[in-house]
């Protein structure tokens, strides 16, 4: 996978809804932790800091996380072990500050591994996203399948009306889309507000 990390590096998992994301994260995991290497799995939260939780995909794969509500409390859980990386799931979630501790943590020879969205449910890209993706070593931009026309789908479709833009959800609320019937759909929505 990696030829060597020594010097530490960034890699984002990105895509839309549906595209198999956080299984690639896990896959990630396994490996690391087949070669030895501690990896620190951190998912955002809300309401608990630092209570152990698991990350599940889709497909049922399981591994256990640490739930944190800010970046800055992954330094803190960097001193309870000898990880040598960190990854992230539902990066989308964090703020800017995820960019500085990303590049930080690479400079000081960790492995950093993000998985997130690229775009939020109007197809604009998540800043802080954005920025790690130009920055990172590695990007891994994953497609889903339109449910519509099952094309390509790189955009995740907000099937109810709510201008939250952290709504969370799944397949009750949101779709895998291609451009063309996002932008219908978008469309669609805007009509049966008329
Ligand atoms: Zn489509």
């Amino acid at each position: 996978m990696y030829k060597t990390f020594n010097d530490g590096m960034i890699e984002i998992i990105t895509g839309p809804m549906f595209s198999g994301k956080s299984e690639e994260l896990l896959k990630r995991v396994r490996i690391l932790e087949y070669a030895k290497l501690k990896p620190l799995v951190i998912k955002p939260t809300f309401d608990s800091r630092f209570s152990n939780d698991n990350i599940v995909s889709r497909a049922g794969i399981k591994h256990a996380t640490y739930n944190v509500e800010n970046v800055s409390e992954i330094y803190e859980l960097l001193k309870k072990d000898k990880y040598k990386a960190i990854l992230i799931d539902e990066a989308h979630f964090f703020d800017e500050t995820l960019v500085s501790l990303a590049d930080d943590l690479a400079n000081k020879g960790y492995l950093v591994i993000i998985s997130g969205l690229d775009l939020n449910y109007l197809r604009k890209p998540f800043n802080h996203m954005a920025k790690l993706m130009a920055m990172a070593e590695r990007v891994t931009k994953l497609q889903a399948i339109c449910v519509v026309c099952q094309h390509a789908a790189s955009t995740s479709f907000r099937k109810v009306k709510s201008n939250k833009l952290n709504l969370l959800g799944d397949a009750n609320e949101y779709e895998a889309r291609c451009r063309k019937c996002h932008i219908i759909g978008e469309k669609e929505k805007e009509l049966s507000n008329k």
